[in-house]
């Protein structure tokens, strides 16, 4: 077999393995949204046999021959062609996959399957002691999973390659370093601050019914179309990418919490927009997917705070909600409705946290995750390491471990090495937002006429449409001039929320 023909085979075994994923993808969105409860077990059996004949089929030693004769030819002699950048990334996937042991990969799939258990009862009963021997278990098998899978530095690195590759927990360090650094202060300057915006106005009643509709209004004007995507009702809202043509989105409800589902809608529509942008022609390889979490929730933290908190995006936007929401917001001026929206105050729940604080939710479990990898921290000393920081870095300490180590699913989940792409998604965020900005002569006043087009085509040709062309940190770099820097972030911040609460 020739490269070329070794290249065409290892492309059709890829998008193969793309649908068969979908098909689990849509089978996991009906689960959320509308499979009757009575369906769970069918759907498990579904689920199941379908992750084994994609784990079969991802790990066929056939592939790893075929990614060795393309690799040792002419067809990947320009590392940024779209040759070169699918094998790349296959060979990456096929290795992760591959140097995992099948007994590893099963005991961590049981293990976490029962920490989810325990972490839903644990939260429940605010119980850490209920959750902890599966947790110790969940990173002693990580530790050994980053063993197998191999690093320079530490081995916590080799967990955050999956959700971010290439990233460093070294550069992260230094990353967050400077956020804190920068945030702190500008939390305590905020809090001090003698004007304080009216929460209140959030939490009227805003009917159900016309935030559904206000709410897909103002998704299809940024530009998710709906022809190619819809958007229903969860507990827990997400984005699923099934495949060209449908892109998924969900929100949850709340008469009392307007906040919730709209800027739900907006972060959930920026996940779409991203997953609509993406090369159809490219669809199941590399050069047809999303760079990274990081730069996937760039993307939708852009959409949701960048502008969708923004004042000129309400220029537009807020007389048209006074006209849907006529009880809640007849008394109501726009600058109001504006600072009601970017209340900010140190909370205890990183999810309800608003744009400021959100970062130093996620350092803390930057920080945290990091010491447990190294196991310079014991998991039993958790909860206790995690008040301290609550304390430390945001003055706050929690009633109980359900407001504290207990709220997040992820590391019961196994999901360890996944929390600094929050914060690499806001620090993208503003850098590229910064740039299409500079590029596009201001963005504020097209924005306050009700016009998101320039904005999404700038962000189509920029970033959707490049695939996995660049890792994130020279996707950043090639555009704005930078790696991934906190100053845009830093500066955004203090501009809006200086004049916000007038400091
Ligand atoms: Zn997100």
């Amino acid at each position: 077999m020739n490269a070329q023909a070794a290249y065409d085979e290892l492309i059709r075994r890829s998008r193969e393995l793309s649908t068969l994923a979908s098909c689990s993808s849509l089978l996991g969105w009906d689960e959320q949204t509308y499979m009757p409860p009575g369906g769970a077990e069918h759907r498990a059996a579904q689920l199941g046999l379908l992750a084994g004949m994609h784990h079969e089929r991802a790990t066929d030693p056939k592939l790893g021959e075929l990614l060795g004769l393309v690799e040792s030819s002419d067809l990947i002699a320009d590392p940024i062609s779209t040759t070169a950048v699918n094998v790349r990334e296959l060979r990456r996937s096929y290795n992760r996959l591959t140097k995992l042991p099948r007994t590893l990969v099963e005991e961590l799939a049981r293990t976490t399957s029962r920490g989810h258990q325990e972490w839903v009862a644990a939260r429940h009963e605010r119980n850490f002691g209920r959750l902890l021997p599966s947790l110790e278990t969940i990173f002693a098998l990580k530790r050994q999973e980053a063993d197998c899978l191999g690093y320079h530095d530490v081995a916590y690195d080799a967990l955050i390659d999956e959700y971010e590759p290439g990233a460093k927990s070294k550069d992260l360090a230094t990353l967050f370093a400077a956020l804190r650094n920068e945030l702190v202060p500008l939390v305590k300057e905020i809090a001090a601050a003698k004007k304080k915006p009216d929460r209140s106005i959030m939490t009227r009643e805003f009917p159900i019914d016309r935030q559904r509709i206000f709410g897909e209004t103002v998704a299809s004007a940024v530009g998710f179309d709906f022809r190619r995507g819809r958007l229903d009702s969860t507990e827990h809202p997400f984005c699923s990418g099934i495949g060209p043509g449908d892109t998924r989105i969900t929100t949850r409800y709340d008469p009392r919490q307007f906040a919730d589902a709209f800027f739900g809608i907006l972060h959930e529509v920026g996940h779409g927009l991203y997953d609509q942008g993406l090369d159809p022609s490219h669809y199941g390889t590399p050069m047809g997917e999303a760079v990274s979490l990081g730069i996937h929730e760039s993307q939708s933290r852009m959409w949701e705070n960048v502008v969708g908190r923004s004042r000129s995006f309400w220029t537009y936007w807020f007389p048209i909600a006074r006209q849907v929401f006529r009880e809640a917001l007849t008394d109501v001026s726009r600058e109001d409705f504006y600072a009601s929206m970017n209340v900010v105050e140190p909370s205890l729940i990183r999810v309800q946290a608003d744009e400021v604080t959100y970062n130093l939710h996620v350092l803390i479990r930057f920080e945290l995750e990091a010491a447990l990898m190294k196991s310079d921290l014991p998991v039993a000393e958790l909860p206790g390491a995690w008040n301290e920081k609550y304390q430390h870095y945001l003055g706050i300490t929690p009633k109980h471990h359900a407001e504290g180590c207990l709220q997040d699913i992820h590391w019961s989940a196994g999901l360890i090495g996944y929390f600094p792409t929050y914060t690499l998604g806001n620090v993208y965020a503003a850098q590229l937002y910064g740039k299409a900005d500079a590029d596009l002569g201001g963005l504020s006043e097209p924005f306050a006429r009700g016009d998101f087009s320039g904005l999404l085509d700038w962000l189509r040709q920029n970033v959707h449409i490049q695939g996995q062309r660049f890792r994130a940190a020279d996707l950043a770099q090639r555009i704005t001039g930078s790696p991934p820097d906190h100053r845009p972030l830093v500066k955004m911040l203090k501009a809006k929320y200086g004049e916000i609460y007038g400091i």
